[in-house]
């Protein structure tokens, strides 16, 4: 499921191939059960250009300064994507495609139908509306440390939850405390100054690790956890082995070896 790494990744080829081009149409795929913009939320797109992209957690904002800009959600598999018509065929699961003039297309690729897209007035509204925390590569030590100290969830759940920090999923949740070495159902109050400094500090390295990739998995170095999340494999770090746990209802992969805290 993307996160914060993978939305910047797609807001970048947006920012490479789609802007400053004229919006000529919109075409629609199969788009039963998703919520994307009516035609009469479309309308005021038309003969307008994309100027700029913005991201704030996993959500991705394209527009231009006086507005409106559509939000892009690519829920559980969705991804942007930039082609050539005529030269290039139509990614598969297009469901929403920006038509510019010319042979250049952006395609809104969604298999799974979990991602949307929405109109706003301005991505600052969207997201106080959507009470989403600060995002999670712009906070600061003390409000990282103010957000998620106090909670009485686990560490992981914290991590997770929008509200406080807007960007980390499960893939890079686990990620970072596994580096943090901090069992994931660890109370998230019950860590002191240095821990949360340190959980703080690991999500920022694992998110700028993946984001230096494009959010190539392949390219991240191989004792990261995602190259070993399976029951029963052996842990890189230390030679334990990797267990899964549901925490907070999510599947959390880690390794009792080297983690530790928690139930
Ligand atoms: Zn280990």
């Amino acid at each position: 499921m993307p996160e914060l790494p993978e939305a910047e990744a797609n807001r970048r080829r947006v920012a490479e191939g789609a802007c400053n081009r004229t919006i000529r149409d919109f075409a629609l795929g199969e788009i039963r059960h998703m919520d994307l913009p009516s035609e009469a939320e479309r309308a005021p797109f038309l003969g307008t250009r994309i100027t700029e992209t913005r991201r704030h957690g996993k959500y991705i904002f394209l527009g231009s300064k006086s507005g409106p800009w559509m939000v892009v959600h690519l829920g559980m598999s969705g991804s942007l994507r930039v082609w050539d018509d005529g030269a290039d065929e139509e990614p598969d699961h297009a469901k929403f495609t920006w038509v510019f003039e010319g042979d250049r297309r952006l395609s809104f690729r969604c298999p799974r139908k979990f991602g949307w897209v929405k109109v706003t007035e301005d991505p600052g509204s969207f997201v106080e509306e959507a009470g989403l925390g600060p995002d999670a590569m712009e906070i600061g030590d003390n409000a990282f440390a103010d957000r998620l100290g106090g909670s009485k969830q686990a560490i992981k759940s914290a991590l997770l939850d929008q509200k406080k920090l807007a960007g980390i999923g499960n893939l890079w949740s686990d990620e970072t405390l596994y580096r943090s070495g901090l069992m994931p159902d660890v109370p998230a109050n019950a860590l002191s100054a240095a821990q949360l400094a340190a959980v703080h500090r690991e999500a920022r390295a694992v998110l700028e690790g993946v984001l230096k990739t494009n959010a190539r998995y392949d390219d991240l170095p191989g004792d990261w956890l995602i190259h070993h999340r399976e029951d029963g494999a052996d842990c890189p770090r230390c030679g334990g082995t990797i267990t899964k746990k549901t925490v907070g209802g999510r599947t959390a992969y880690h390794c009792p070896d080297h983690q530790e805290g928690g139930g």
